[in-house]
């Protein structure tokens, strides 16, 4: 353990140089007074100073975000999109953006490389594409008349992300929001700022001063830059709870919201039922639990319910919990002291509602980090509050059943609507159970993949406007009607 210590404070030395780290204001690095310390989960120690972004700095980076909307969104389309590609370019290969966020956020090395950092550079690769596709309808109205449509940026977007996956959050907010034309305020969780740091680094070299203005800070600086007068767009990324808060102390703006999520995986006695263990398992327990998706309620045909148990927890078992640096882990620590505590209440609900846990129910057996093990409960009733809330934590809840009808009830039988899973080798079924389900993903004999180019999003309490994709383009703009009389 000492060794691991050593490693990670060496390697958060090598990215802050020591330093406390700044605010990124119209292009240039902004220090102030008011400081909070990041912690890195997996051993429980401060790793970096950050500045803190008061009224004034909120107000600030507003301001030189509308100055240089003036600019950014009159640029002809192929010169924003040489901006975007030249910041993939530059973010491609950059380890130290990587080792940030494993750091800071526990975020596992391997998860890392395919979901997170991937997906940063694959959304301004992506995005740069779209900057000169961008186009309109001319509406039929008749003989002496003519309509078209303008699809247009809003001005000033805030961008405001959860801790879990922040590259992705970048990739998916940032660079659709750039290429309509917007320009942005990002405001990282205050549980993982580094690697926001590391990407107004790169930034601050691309773009024009205004343009990416990068501010860090806890519920207050959000909700004052989610209230500025001058920000039009809000994207959000983190808890149900909080996103309705949003709403209410934003007033009115345009508002996409990726909230939490209690994903269904829906296992038939006709599935190939390794790769459900595995894939369900996986889908589960990466990231310790700490996915909006993570498919944290499982329900198996009765037929081979008892089959898919014992696979389940065996492989449960051997699920390699610790160091994120270590690229064999696929299940970091929790992100805080907080939630590894909230975590165990959920496990002592979960035993008082009459639930059988067949594997974990504990904290890792190590001296230093927020580690918990993977755990599984069974024989819980549905209406436990284990099953019906987000934990965000590796705890997984599997009930078996009988019917399609009873498990499309059982599925929906929740206010989440994020994502979801079905295993069956009958594709009619398949699809037939995809069309009912109630929530923005449906993945069929898989789990976890979300393409840059498709849309992500929640149905109910999961979630408003999507990310990704063409959608996640269409969201970032508004439409103007213009009607001639000729
Ligand atoms: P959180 O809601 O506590 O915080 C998210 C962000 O909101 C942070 O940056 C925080 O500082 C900010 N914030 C808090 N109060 C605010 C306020 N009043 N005004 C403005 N900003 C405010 O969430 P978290 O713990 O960081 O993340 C976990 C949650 O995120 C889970 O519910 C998870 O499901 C969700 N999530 C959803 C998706 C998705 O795609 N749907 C992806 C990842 C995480």
């Amino acid at each position: 353990m000492e060794d691991i210590v050593k490693n990670h404070i060496e390697k958060a030395k090598q990215i802050t140089g020591g330093q406390k780290i700044p605010l990124l204001i119209n292009g240039e690095f902004v220090f102030t007074e008011k400081t909070f310390i990041t912690e890195d989960p997996a051993i429980e120690e401060g790793i970096a100073e950050v500045c803190v972004a008061g009224e004034k700095e909120v107000s600030d980076a507003v301001e030189s975000a509308k100055k240089a909307f003036e600019t950014w969104s009159e640029l002809p389309p192929r010169e924003r999109a040489k901006y975007l590609r030249q910041f993939a370019e530059k973010i491609k290969d950059l380890k130290e953006y990587q080792i940030a966020e494993i750091l800071d956020s526990g975020l596992p090395r391997s998860i890392s490389s395919r979901i997170s950092f991937g997906a940063l550079r694959r959304g301004f690769e992506y995005y740069a594409e779209w900057c000169d596709k961008i186009s309109s309808d001319v509406v039929g109205i008749g003989q002496n008349f003519f309509d078209f449509t303008l699809k247009e940026p809003f001005g000033v977007a805030a961008i405001i992300t959860s801790w879990n996956v922040p590259g992705m959050f970048l990739g998916f907010k940032v660079a659709p929001a750039l290429a309509a034309g917007n320009t942005v305020v990002i405001k990282p969780s205050e549980n993982s700022p580094l690697p926001a740091f590391i990407f107004a680094k790169v930034a601050k070299e691309v773009f024009p001063p205004g343009v990416v203005n990068v501010i860090f800070g806890g519920p207050e600086t959000g909700k004052a830059l989610i209230s500025h007068k001058d920000v039009w767009l809000v994207s959000f990324t983190g808890g149900t709870e909080i996103g309705e808060k949003i709403i209410k102390e934003g007033g009115i703006k345009k508002y996409i919201l990726e909230l939490g999520g209690k994903s269904p995986n829906i296992i038939f006695e006709d599935a190939n039922i390794d790769s459900a263990v595995f894939l369900s398992n996986v889908g589960m327990f990466s990231l310790a639990g700490q996915m909006c998706a993570a498919s944290s309620r499982i329900f198996v045909q009765k037929s081979i319910y008892d089959e898919f148990v014992k696979k389940y927890v065996d492989m449960a078992k051997g699920i390699s919990v610790g160091d994120p640096l270590d690229p064999a882990v696929i299940s970091g620590p929790l992100i805080s002291k907080k939630q590894l505590e909230r975590v165990e209440r959920f496990i002592e609900k979960g035993e008082k509602d009459g639930g059988k846990i067949l594997v974990g129910g504990a904290r890792l057996n190590q001296k230093k980090g927020y580690f918990f093990l993977p755990t599984v409960f069974v024989d819980l009733p549905h209406n436990s509050e284990v099953v019906q809330e987000e934990i965000f934590g590796p705890v997984v809840s599997i009930f078996p059943f009988e019917s399609e009808d009873e498990v499309i009830q059982l599925a929906n039988f929740t206010k989440y609507g994020l994502a979801s899973a079905i295993f069956t080798r009958d594709i009619s079924r398949a699809i037939r159970v995809a069309k009912k389900i109630r929530a923005g993903t449906v993945w069929i004999n898989t789990f976890g993949v979300i393409p840059h180019n498709a849309p992500w999003g929640g149905y109910k309490m999961s979630g408003i406007g999507r990310e990704g994709g063409k959608e996640g383009l269409e969201d970032m703009m508004q439409v103007k009607n213009v009607y001639i009389q000729l």
